[in-house]
């Protein structure tokens, strides 16, 4: 892949980068010198001028050479190698709508330090992963309240202890109250 790629050339990766494509993220990394930020295909940040970059193959030329991952793309988790553990802990916040949580359970379930969860998390998702769980269960309470439950009767079923918490947590979530979705 990497023979193939290093036939690329300049011009021809300064268009895939302009043009934020994603099927190359990873493949190649663009160098700002300007900067010392080393960009995936799909970055959206401003288009550097052409004789301000360079492009490498490998992430790791771009740290030799002094650059740093891009805040914007998170060029630093390109590729993207995720690791064994997330896959089942992902799919138990998912799936486990109507559960408090327990930090001791994703350890056990994904058989790996909590620390390392939450760093994981923290840096791939920008969050923890009850703000995640959180987030999930608020998307399912909406679907169920799109289709004409009452908020105020299933609230208690997501850990919610009151109205006003649940509407304070909806609201920040989806920009609008409750009450607007199916006028209960
Ligand atoms: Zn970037």
């Amino acid at each position: 892949m990497t023979e193939q790629l290093s036939e690329l050339s300049f011009d021809e990766m300064y268009r895939i980068y302009s043009s934020n494509n994603e099927a190359f993220n990873g493949l190649f990394f663009m160098c700002v010198k300007t900067t010392k930020i080393y960009c995936s295909s799909s970055c959206k940040a401003k288009l550097p001028y052409r004789k301000n970059v360079e492009f490498v193959f490998e992430k790791g030329h771009a740290i030799i050479k002094g650059y740093r991952g891009c805040k914007r793309c998170r060029s630093e988790f390109y590729p993207n190698t995720e690791p064994d553990w997330f896959k089942p802990v992902k799919t138990y916040l998912i799936e486990n709508m109507f559960t408090k949580i327990r930090e001791e359970e994703l350890e056990k379930i994904g058989n790996v330090n909590i620390s390392t969860i939450r760093r994981y998390f923290k840096h791939y998702l920008l969050e923890t992963p009850s703000s995640y769980h959180r987030k999930k269960q608020l998307k399912h309470a909406y679907r169920r309240i799109n289709k004409g439950e009452d908020y105020r009767n299933i609230l208690f079923e997501y850990g919610y202890e009151s109205v006003s918490g649940f509407r304070t947590a909806f609201h920040k979530e989806f920009g609008h109250n409750v009450g607007l979705i199916n006028g209960k």
